[in-house]
């Protein structure tokens, strides 16, 4: 996917950026689209306040490209410990409000806080290390598996490690292949399943242990039976966390602490699964939808 075009010092800022921020490939493509690089503010201090932090977006209005705008006053709170979920069409803007709190682009109006910290004051590194991604598609290295999952903290001992694969249910899989944890996988070696590689970055998460979380969903259907216990699995992870589900299904959502039903850039009715069925309208309406075609939301 890397194309030979790209001029060699910016892929050298997006390989920095990506090691300090120990995130994923994943977010290299994401920054491969961005512009311009955000910059730590002068005098930008860490962020404190982590243990279950409150996130808040404030009347966010937000534009990829000025003469488009994508969100327009957006807010919500995700408070400490709790799960939010966004759900609504295509294109409403779901994907964009988690690389905003990973501050991948700066908001042009309003503000977002982290445990009541405007995350464009402090430094992007301390940021990064708070926030753990279950992207759509976990993109692997062409390494070892136990590097791919160690990822998430370098410095974890093989013992923890196997840990984490445990709880992610990918354990049983890696153990049966000839050179366990040391097999390499991606592109030339080992190919994974969707459902296996979304394990590796549950298990990658569990490594790195963040106070916050942002599970945004494959829109790919896994077969049912592995798409609950992935589901399962991710609600066991965000125990505890403050965490942000870009969810493609309304099935994984019942549970949110809050719905957010976005179209067009904006937050057209939120509330709990229940209240939101009593409502009847947008979320009710795709509800049925779903119930009786079983297909993804949109
Ligand atoms: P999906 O459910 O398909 O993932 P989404 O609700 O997550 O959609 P976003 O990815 O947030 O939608 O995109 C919102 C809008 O912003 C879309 O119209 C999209 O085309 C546009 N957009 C996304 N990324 C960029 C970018 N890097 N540059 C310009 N426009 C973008």
């Amino acid at each position: 996917m890397i194309q030979i075009y790209i001029p060699l010092n910016f892929l050298g800022v997006i390989y920095r950026e990506i090691k300090q921020s120990l995130t994923d490939l994943d977010k290299m493509f994401t920054l491969m689209d961005k512009e311009r690089e955000v910059a730590d503010a002068p005098g930008a201090v860490d962020l404190a306040g982590l243990d279950q932090p409150t996130v808040r977006f404030e009347d966010v209005h937000f534009a990829y490209d000025p003469s488009r705008p994508i969100l327009q006053g957006v807010s919500f709170d995700i408070p400490a410990g709790k799960t939010v979920a966004v759900v609504g069409p295509s294109g409403a803007g779901k994907s964009t409000l988690s690389r905003l709190l990973f501050r991948f682009y700066d908001i042009q109006q309003g503000r977002v806080t982290i445990a009541g910290q405007d995350i464009r004051a402090v430094t992007q590194q301390s940021l990064r290390r708070a926030i753990g991604i279950v992207p759509q598609d976990t993109v692997l290295f062409n390494d070892t598996v136990a590097y791919n999952i160690a990822y998430g903290r370098p410095d974890a001992t093989q013992a923890e490690v196997e840990q984490a694969a445990r709880a992610a249910h990918i354990h049983g899989f890696i153990a049966a292949t000839p050179k366990g944890y040391a097999t390499m996988v991606g592109e030339r070696g080992l190919k994974l399943s969707g459902g296996e590689k979304q394990r590796v970055a549950i298990a990658r998460t569990l490594l790195k242990n963040p106070p916050i979380l942002i599970f945004d969903e494959a829109t790919s259907a896994l077969d049912s039976a592995n798409e609950r216990a992935i589901q399962a699995e991710l609600r066991q992870v965000a125990q505890g966390k403050t965490t942000l589900v870009i969810a493609h299904r309304l099935s994984t959502v019942v549970d949110a602490h809050e719905i957010l039903v976005m179209e067009a850039g904006r937050i057209v009715e939120r509330g709990t699964h229940a209240q939101l069925l009593a409502a009847g309208g947008h979320y009710a309406r795709m509800w049925a939808l779903q119930q009786s075609d079983g297909q993804n939301v949109h």
